[in-house]
């Protein structure tokens, strides 16, 4: 068996004593005589199950105890009809920070349910910054101010957690959910797909404060109503139940790693590997502004782009997949969430270096 350096935005790479523990547990969880995926939700084997990954993801992210942890279906796409419908609670109006494709996305489709204030947009500088919070234009009867903690294609993340007063701050943290300790209590709202850095597709994670639900949009369908979900400890109707248990495994793992302080350090690392570099040569260009480069997305391009496809070919001759930027953006894109070892970053590097040797 070979396992590779999986670089993929997602579905990404897991963390292999996970997937290790899944196998050992496949056809026998714990003595129950039978695989997760094939237990009623409603058992109290799978109940215990579902009870714990969000214990763990409580204790990881220190969610206080006046906010929901749902375990949703539809991923984060789905979220940018259910946050409206379920937030704007009678209001007409809210505000959007433009700063990439999943911006755009969201805004897109929130243009359905209400008026979107795009109160600041980073296209002037073709999304490779994070405007300046003093610039955002934020409508105080705004229902709510989203934003996209960490775009995902283009590689600009946020550093820090912007101010927006008493109006609730929403998040889609997809990509860098458990990359780092963050404060709940500044949020309203963060939702994340789990297929990023969680665990498999299928299970959209929505942490949400305890005031913000129970009156949603008339024709929301009660399967997305946070408070039904809420209400039914996330067993409204059956959620994805072997996607839930491998994120308790994968937030068991991090526990082992020392918890998000200690990820965070290890993200740095990594990422610092691959900016630094990228920073003392020509050959590469990494288009980012510094102060928001994503610690987990690192998107680059060759200056000459003809080589593009050999590039991508010695890498894959190593053993690194899936360094194929996104379409709309070109160039390559190395993901370096949470499971990626940095022995993956240093092999890159070193592969990197070998091939501007060679042709630069
Ligand atoms: C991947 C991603 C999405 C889309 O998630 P789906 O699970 O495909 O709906 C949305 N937002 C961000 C930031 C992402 O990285």
């Amino acid at each position: 068996m070979t396992r590779v350096f999986n670089f993929s935005a997602g579905p990404a790479a897991l963390p292999e004593p996970v997937l290790r523990q899944a196998a050992d547990e496949m056809l026998d969880w714990h003595g129950s005589g039978m695989s997760v995926m094939e237990m009623s939700h409603r058992g109290k084997e799978f109940i215990a199950i579902a009870a714990d990954a969000e214990a763990r993801l409580r204790r990881l992210l220190a969610v206080p105890a006046s906010y929901k942890v749902l375990f949703m279906q539809g991923g984060a796409i789905a979220e940018n009809a259910i946050v409206p419908m379920n937030l704007l609670r009678g209001k007409a109006k809210a505000d959007y920070i433009d700063t990439g494709e999943w911006s755009k996305k969201s805004i897109k489709e929130a243009r359905k349910y209400c008026s979107v204030n795009v109160a600041a947009s980073a296209a002037d500088t073709k999304y490779t910054t994070i405007p300046a919070r003093e610039t955002w234009k934020l409508d105080p009867d705004a229902a709510y101010v989203h934003i996209c903690g960490n775009e995902t294609i283009g590689g600009v993340q946020y550093h820090h957690t912007p101010d927006v007063g008493s109006v609730p701050l929403v998040a889609d943290m997809s990509s860098e959910i458990l990359s780092r300790p963050i404060d709940v209590a500044r949020y309203g709202l963060v939702y994340a797909g789990a297929q990023k850095n969680m665990g498999p597709s299928g299970l959209t994670v929505v942490i949400v404060r305890d005031d913000l639900i129970g009156q949603p949009h008339s024709l929301l369908p009660s399967a997305f109503d946070y408070k039904t979900v809420a209400d039914a400890d996330s067993m409204y109707n059956t959620p994805p139940t072997y996607a839930i248990y491998i994120a308790g495994l994968v937030c068991a793992w991090l526990e082992a790693q020392g918890g998000l302080a200690a990820i965070e350090r290890h993200n740095r690392a990594k990422a610092a590997l691959l900016y630094d570099y990228l920073d003392t040569t020509q050959f590469y260009r990494a288009p980012v502004a510094r102060d928001c480069r994503s610690l987990m997305n690192v998107p680059f391009k060759l200056a000459d782009e003809a080589l593009d496809a050999e590039f991508l070919k010695g890498a894959e001759a190593r053993g690194m997949v899936q360094l194929k930027g996104h379409r709309s953006v070109g160039g390559m894109r190395a993901s370096i969430y949470n499971a990626m070892p940095v022995e993956g970053v240093r092999t890159l590097v070193a592969y990197m270096k070998e091939f501007e040797a060679r042709h630069g």
